[in-house]
């Protein structure tokens, strides 16, 4: 089969277009045969090293596809099952093979490339505003990078609740923070929105901050934060917040936390109650996908630099040619 292989840590081109053998699946898992695949910035950070992995190693993280054979023992799922899953590595390729407890059963209203566009991002907007900070009717939030993959999903998902929402985006993208539903949107290029935020708020600030800027936006986002407030800073798009006091928390009691998709997936149960909600609001129209572009595996690196160029507004989606 094709596959994306890193070899080497470095940038784009790190990402070898390669034949290596189609694996068989063992005790518990699945082959899974790919149709769509979803690139998340985890994947950058895979490549850049980052986030640390053995070298060499399969990049990818999201895909769906259809289950082409089975391994022992696993009773959940028969060839043909149409699936999707998340957080499991080596997904940027043709064939993958998967622990079956990883898998979800797409439903007919979810295409595959819906899918991929949906598990990753879908279930972290989901659990960010489900779980790290259950928004309830009449708080207000603010959402770091409103226009992002997960950040327009979380938007109208904090709309979903009853929230108002507060948006930052770069200046080209705040149409798209618009469109997902901010009842404000503010261009953190030129504008502070730390200013604009406690004005809205005649001062108190935020039940909530979701951040995923990161070193650019967290020092303010922590001042964005109301009484007992969430900062959820769950990505660093724009780097790795430096170290920082603590007892800055003080000042309005707030929760710090930086979780991953996978605490908040950790559980069978938790996965399909999150993926069943997800795919519940797509298909009813509740919840709109934004697929920016479809590249092909082979063109793996053009899709890394287009996501690292903030050219991307919402989910890029790699396509094997099997
Ligand atoms: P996207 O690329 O879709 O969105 C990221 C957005 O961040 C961009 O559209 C851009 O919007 C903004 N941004 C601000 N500064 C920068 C910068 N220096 N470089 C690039 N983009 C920048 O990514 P995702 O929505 O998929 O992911 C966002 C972050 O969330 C990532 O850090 C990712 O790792 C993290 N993440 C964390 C998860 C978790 O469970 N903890 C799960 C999924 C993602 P604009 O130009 O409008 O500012």
């Amino acid at each position: 089969m094709k596959a994306i292989r890193v070899s080497q840590l470095g940038g784009p081109e790190v990402l070898q277009y390669v034949d290596v053998d189609t694996p068989k699946p063992g005790a518990g898992e699945a082959l899974v045969r790919i149709e769509a695949i979803g690139v998340n910035f985890i994947d950058v950070y895979h490549r850049t090293g980052l986030y640390k992995l053995p070298l060499p190693f399969m990049p990818g993280s999201e895909a769906a596809g259809v289950v082409e054979a089975i391994g022992d023992g696993v009773d959940s799922l028969k060839r043909g099952d149409r699936v999707a899953y998340a957080m499991v590595r080596g997904a940027y390729a043709e064939y993958a093979i998967v622990p079956a407890h990883m898998l979800v059963h797409l439903p007919d209203s979810i295409d595959s490339k819906t899918a991929a566009a949906a598990m990753l991002q879908g279930m972290t907007a989901h659990y960010l505003a489900t779980s790290v900070h259950p928004i309830a009717a009449g708080e207000t939030v603010l959402i770091q990078a409103a226009a992002g993959g997960v950040g327009a999903l979380l938007v109208q998902i904090a709309k979903m609740l009853g929230a108002r929402v507060l948006g930052t985006a770069s200046t080209k993208h705040l149409h798209i923070a618009a469109e997902a539903g901010c009842d404000v949107v503010i261009d953190y290029t030129k504008d502070d929105f730390e200013a604009v935020v406690m004005a809205e708020t005649d001062g108190k600030g935020c039940n909530a901050v979701y951040d995923s800027v990161g070193k650019t936006t967290f020092d303010k986002s922590l001042n964005c934060c109301g009484l007992r407030a969430t900062l959820g800073l769950f990505g660093q798009s724009s780097g790795v917040v430096p170290p920082f006091d603590p007892s800055r928390l003080a000042k309005n009691g707030v929760f710090l936390t930086r979780p991953s998709l996978g605490h908040y997936i950790h559980t069978r149960e938790e996965l399909l109650d999150r993926a069943r909600e997800l795919f519940e609001w797509i298909g009813s129209g509740r919840l709109k996908l934004r697929i920016d572009r479809e590249v092909r595996l082979t063109d793996a690196a053009d899709a890394h630099r287009a996501l690292e160029a903030r050219e991307t507004t919402g989910k890029v989606l790699l396509i094997p040619d099997n």
